[in-house]
């Protein structure tokens, strides 16, 4: 009997689905390796389907996206209940993603930001019927607080190869430690091809944004001025950004030595700022216009912090 698989996202954008289709041929292996019992995006399976399974009869399901909504927590846990092994596939899965930005914001300053007064009502009844709709959860999380987690695969979107090694793994019984991140446990800079132009003393005068230069295609990105995050991010991506001559903005998370992954980004830009004095410090600092949106992009949820919290 073929191994059974399932694949279900909760808040996200997509891009993980299409990382699965990203395979090219090598997807053709992988479906004539496997059954897939589950997966929305692309055939008609009905929750109902999964709710009818065994318990524990699916092999491993893929869950990417973060949990947002009462309805991703319900599905969650059925999955985890009917599943030997939980994958949180992609960063916001792992780590809360780009959706866990708004615990920057309640729900209802949410609502009124993209609804005004047609907010949508969680519950409507018309002729005898009731439609409803799933409840915003208080805040946005990452998979592994909705429920246990057995591996992890990080990326916005994962990089082809880094699906490839963790299908393999998975087919072939070749796991790792329970817990563990399905990529290297080192920094991104490591296999950065420009690391060789990374000096070991650097000091910045003034950080750009990206768009106010004219980025030099053989040189690190952030001996350039501009927040490059490969000191403090995992590798595993192939460098994909810096190879697109952009600078990495973290999507692979940290490695396994670092607890809190913004605060580690931070102290990577922080470490190397030059001048002494704290004015010296703010004035370069200034050139990070949203302190937040960058160091805690994917990883705010999962953070210590977690959401933006208020006094009173
Ligand atoms: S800081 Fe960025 S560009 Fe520089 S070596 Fe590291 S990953 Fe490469
Ligand atoms: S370079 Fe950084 S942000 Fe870009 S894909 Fe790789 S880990 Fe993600």
């Amino acid at each position: 009997m073929k191994p059974e698989v399932a694949f279900y996202w909760c808040a996200s954008c997509g891009g993980c689905e299409e990382a699965v289709l990203d395979l090219a041929e090598e997807i053709l292996n992988v479906v004539a390796a496997v059954d897939i019992v589950f997966w929305p995006v692309a055939l008609d399976f009905k929750e109902s389907d999964v709710a009818a399974m065994e318990d524990a009869s699916i092999t491993v399901a893929f869950i990417n996206g973060a949990v947002r909504t009462t309805h991703e927590l319900e599905m969650a846990r059925l999955l985890r209940r009917k599943s030997k092994l939980v994958i949180a596939f992609g960063a916001c899965a792992q780590l809360g993603g780009i959706p866990g930005l708004a615990n920057l914001s309640e729900n209802a300053e949410i609502l009124q930001e993209v609804y005004g007064a047609a907010a949508p009502r969680t519950e409507f009844r018309d002729d005898g019927h009731t439609l409803t709709l799933p409840e915003l959860t208080a805040s946005v999380f990452p998979l592994n607080r909705a429920i246990p987690v057995d591996y992890y695969v990080p990326g916005c979107p994962p990089s082809p190869t880094i699906v490839q090694d963790a299908f393999r793994a998975v087919l072939g019984g070749e796991l790792p430690e329970p817990g563990a991140v399905l990529a290297p446990d080192h920094a991104m800079c490591d296999e950065c091809p420009r690391r060789d132009t990374h000096p070991d003393d650097l000091k910045l005068d003034r950080i750009y944004r990206v768009q106010e230069r004219q980025l030099n295609t053989g040189a690190c990105i952030l001996a350039q001025g501009v927040p490059c995050l490969g000191p403090a991010t995992r590798a595993g991506c192939g460098a994909r950004c810096i190879s697109g001559n952009m600078p990495c903005t973290g999507c692979f998370g940290p490695t396994t030595k670092v607890r809190d992954y913004g605060a580690k980004a931070l102290c990577s830009i922080a470490s190397i700022v030059a001048g002494d004095s704290s004015g010296d410090v703010d004035r370069i600092f200034d050139g990070i216009a949203d302190p937040v949106g960058t160091f805690y992009r994917y990883s705010l949820a999962a953070s210590f912090l977690q959401r933006k919290h208020t006094e009173g």
